[in-house]
């Protein structure tokens, strides 16, 4: 392709509306343009780069025993009432009428249309396990579409769903894909993580995100510094083991007029904040109860949502809390506190010669003894991990790092199969539910996920398995008959070659098509200037600070090594 022919307009400037790299950098160098909030074109670059993301999914998907097929973005309300999903999915759920007054939406999700096409047509035992999968839009109506193509309201995805037998076959349809996603990330040339995350407060089954590591990431995960651990920072288990007592000294009232926060307390007893309790009380599922946690850390409502078995949980207001304990909430303490369930983070276990509240407006209670001092309590990993806790897995120390999720797997179980009786028949003729997976790559967030992991100040660094375009040539002078014979022949000999080429033939000053490849990011960048005269040309790889003088005919050899390895 001839840079005068192609639709690539780069910008000088980026739209104020662009927030986050990859938004800026996509729209600068001429990758996408917004048609509205959340929704995009793709321009012919970003075309290119997303056919390569979905080249290599489909080529591995397809390695895996997955079959590719094409289902309806436009979904009737029917199969979603069927689910229990029309009435609950809420507004970001694009909804719309036919002329006979019919409900639809845009999909936003296929497990509905899939379990529909599936219990239509497998029927024995014989025909499992199955994978299905396709790649096209989806739509949700987010609240604030934002970060370009991060969180629109048109997005292309990867969706798979696997149908077996039982569980034990889920688990190896499972691990397949996982197995799968890895080749998957790897074979895009980009840093990942596989992290264990939430399933949801009633699932429990496994799920493991993907997750592009990049400093704007949305996403915080823990990984182990040893060992291959990796979580979203949401679920990171912590094993608090035990911790030599302090003192046994006795309970000591103190006067902490208006000190009601741990700041406050610990401040005005001279004690540290992680020798101090916090007690904290909620409304779970229109029950009261009371979670204790160590003053200096912070409650992971994920995990006391996993260990309630609810998805209702909100922080009691001041009034009820007042009522309940008969005393401002500033003050309050699990001491004495009989007819309300107490839950506690392990770490509370171990802890003495404690802060906490007297139950008392003004006053706090100095030496508190968990074991000792303290009614019944319900312990559980109950607070959210901080860099430098110790691995779950092999007790080295946790790092932090920012990710952005590109492909999640999930373990469905029977949610839609037993909803929408999605059956097959065993060997003995007996019905049987099938058990489900489900799989997700986000394309075009996989796309915006590389350039935030993948930029320098002057633009985009494609890894060479997605670029756009492999090789830019480029004449200085466009208008040297030498120079540019020179350009057009290698150019030409390069496509023969089977490599994907851009000629800049623009009548441009060099220093404007140099900014351009920079911007967007071809990773090889040959130059014709006047040094052609001495049988001399300039090779520059992206990602090298430096350029190198050689000889046309060493360039093949070049190329070739650098695609190859
Ligand atoms: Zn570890």
């Amino acid at each position: 392709m001839k840079v005068t022919k192609a639709l690539m307009p780069t910008l000088r400037d980026v739209p104020a509306e662009a927030e986050i790299v990859s938004h800026q950098l996509l729209v600068k160098a001429g990758f996408i343009r917004r048609n509205a909030a959340g929704i995009y074109s793709y321009l012919p670059l970003a075309l290119r780069v997303l056919r390569k993301i979905e080249t290599i999914v489909r080529e591995e998907m397809d390695r895996s025993d997955a079959q590719e097929l094409l289902l309806p973005i436009m979904q009737p309300a029917e199969l979603w009432s069927e689910s229990g999903r029309w009435d609950v999915y809420g507004d970001e759920m694009f909804r719309l009428k036919d002329r006979h007054n019919r409900d639809f939406c845009l999909g936003p999700t296929h497990e509905e249309i899939i379990t529909d096409v599936v219990r239509g047509e497998v029927k024995s035992y014989k025909q499992l396990p199955m994978n299905l999968y396709q790649i096209q839009n989806k739509y949700r109506d987010e609240r604030r579409p934002r970060f370009g193509l991060m969180r629109g309201r048109e997005f292309i995805m990867k969706d798979a769903y696997s149908f077996d037998r039982d569980s034990a076959g889920l688990d190896d349809s499972y691990q397949t894909m996982f197995d799968t996603y890895v080749k998957i990330f790897d074979r895009m040339g980009l840093d990942y993580r596989p992290v264990e995350a939430d399933s949801g407060a009633i699932g429990g089954d496994d799920t493991h995100e993907f997750m592009v590591l990049a400093e704007n990431g949305e996403a915080l995960i823990a990984y182990c510094s040893s060992c291959s651990y990796a979580s979203n920072v949401e679920i990171t288990e912590i094993n608090d083991t035990a911790k030599e007592k302090l003192s046994e000294k006795p309970l000591l009232k103190v006067a902490t007029p208006d000190k009601k926060t741990i700041e406050e307390v610990a401040a005005h007893l001279e004690v540290p904040q992680d020798n101090t309790l916090k007690t904290l009380v909620f409304d779970a599922d229109g029950e009261k109860i009371v979670v204790v946690i160590r003053g200096d850390r912070i409650l992971n409502e994920i995990k006391l949502k996993r260990l309630l078995k609810t998805d209702f949980l909100e922080k009691a207001d001041e009034e009820s809390i007042q009522n309940l304990f008969n005393c401002d909430p500033g003050y309050i303490s699990p001491l004495g506190i009989n007819e309300i369930t107490v839950y506690a983070d392990n770490e509370v276990k171990y802890m003495t010669d404690a802060v906490c509240g007297a139950n008392e407006e003004g006053y706090h209670y100095l030496h508190a003894n968990t074991d000792r001092d303290f009614g019944e309590m319900t312990f559980s990993d109950l607070r959210e991990v901080v860099e430098g806790d110790l691995c779950p897995k092999c007790n080295e120390p946790l790092i932090f790092a920012r990710g952005i999720e590109v492909g999640q797997v999930f373990k469905l179980g029977t949610k839609y199969s037993e909803s929408l009786s999605a059956k097959y028949l065993d060997e003995n003729g007996k019905e049987q539910i099938m058990v489900m997976g489900c799989y997700g790559i986000g394309v075009s967030r996989t796309m915006a996920a590389c350039v935030e992991q993948n930029y320098d100040d002057r633009g985009i660094i494609w890894p060479k398995e997605i670029a756009p375009y492999q090789i830019v040539v480029i004449p200085v002078q466009t208008n040297d008959e030498l120079q540019y014979t020179e350009a057009e022949k290698i150019y030409k000999e390069l496509l023969a070659k089977g490599y994907e080429v851009m000629l800049d033939d623009r009548k441009e000053r060099v220093g404007v098509k140099f900014n351009d490849a920079d911007l967007i990011g071809y990773p090889l960048r040959i130059t014709v200037g006047k040094k052609i005269a001495d049988g001399i040309i300039e090779y520059k790889e992206r990602n090298q600070s430096e350029s190198e003088q050689i000889q046309p005919d060493e360039l093949y050899d070049k190329i070739a090594t650098f695609f190859k390895k």
